[in-house]
């Protein structure tokens, strides 16, 4: 199995320093797989991001319990109104705020997380993401602030596992760990430091669906499903875990296909009323044009990835 079509998709917005996402695609005899690990990582952690698209195309996935996943609207570090604006037009019964923006003051960050909680009335859920930007004093100090937003969680507040078990300590909001957690040992080493109340999982890192959920029955605390802003292919793993976890009591992070300027299926996995459909997208070839490279590095990528993900299933054998 390896790559055959390679894709190169202009992002919105910037996103990890890079303007385009970029991936390869594989089909095998259980449909579609996406491989698109981030540029800077290598073959030891490709590894997984391979066996995830080989669990995609060659076995397919565990049999859904549930026939939508509710997902959350992403309100990025903008003012107020437009703030306001996102959450209105996304009709998600959940809303994550980006804060502690690089450039930004407190004042901004409540007043978005104001705007956005009056936008979704008092039922509606409010979680917000600070990408480890805080130091534990001052995710304190802001989280006190933010309390009376009544807030779902506060995701990944500070970067490292003891600041996190300090700040969840001294609040009475929930932490859940996103950038701490890379591979499968993570969330058990932050599950065991008493990091976070929450973990956020994502399929390709992981090393694919059934891995994701070996490694969430594990260390035993609930999950988020998110993506690795993928196309609607990458996706559908991601809604593959959340439709066959046996409990799911968040929305999940999937809704990031407007993150892309395209897609390379024809119906994209865009949500409908907060949720996305269970189901499969097949990869259109028209639209897979449209944005294909030639595959040549992304085989060689793959090919490494591979021989590392072997020498992993079987340290001894070959
Ligand atoms: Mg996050």
């Amino acid at each position: 199995m390896t790559p055959e079509r390679a894709f190169s998709i202009p992002m919105r917005t910037r996103f990890r320093g890079v303007t385009a996402r970029e991936g390869a695609l594989v089909r095998g005899a259980a449909g579609w797989g996406e491989f698109s690990p981030f540029a800077e990582y290598g073959p030891a952690e490709c590894a997984r991001w391979w066996a995830a698209c080989h669990e995609a195309a060659e076995t397919g996935w565990p049999d859904p319990v549930r026939a939508w996943v509710p997902v959350n609207v992403t309100v990025p570090a903008v003012g107020p109104d437009q703030a306001a604006r996102i959450v209105a037009e996304a009709g998600c019964g959940t809303a994550k705020v980006k804060v502690a923006e690089t450039g930004q003051s407190a004042a901004e960050d409540v007043d978005r997380v104001s705007a956005v909680r009056d936008a979704m009335g008092p039922h509606g859920r409010v979680r917000i993401d600070a990408n480890g930007a805080w130091d534990a004093d001052t995710a304190v100090r802001m989280l006190g602030e933010l309390d009376r937003f009544d807030l779902e969680y506060a995701e990944q507040p500070c970067a490292t596992l003891a600041e996190l078990a300090r700040v969840r300590r001294r609040v009475g909001i929930p932490v859940a760990a996103d950038e701490s957690i890379r591979r499968a040992e993570d969330p058990l080493r932050v599950s065991a430091a008493g990091a976070a109340d929450i973990v956020v999982l994502k399929v390709q890192p992981l090393g694919g669906v059934r891995a994701a959920m070996r490694v969430a029955q594990e260390c035993g605390l609930p999950v988020v499903v998110s993506s690795a802003v993928e196309t609607s292919v990458g996706l559908a793993a991601g809604v593959a875990l959340a439709a066959a976890l046996p409990e799911l009591p968040y929305a999940c992070g999937l809704a990031t296909m407007h993150l892309l300027t395209a897609d390379v299926c024809a119906e994209p996995l865009l949500p409908v009323d907060g949720q996305l459909p269970v189901r499969v997208p097949d990869v259109d070839e028209q639209r897979l044009r449209a944005v294909e490279i030639a595959p040549d590095g992304w085989r060689e990528r793959a090919a490494a990835a591979r021989a590392q993900w072997r020498r992993q299933a079987d340290p001894v054998g070959e």
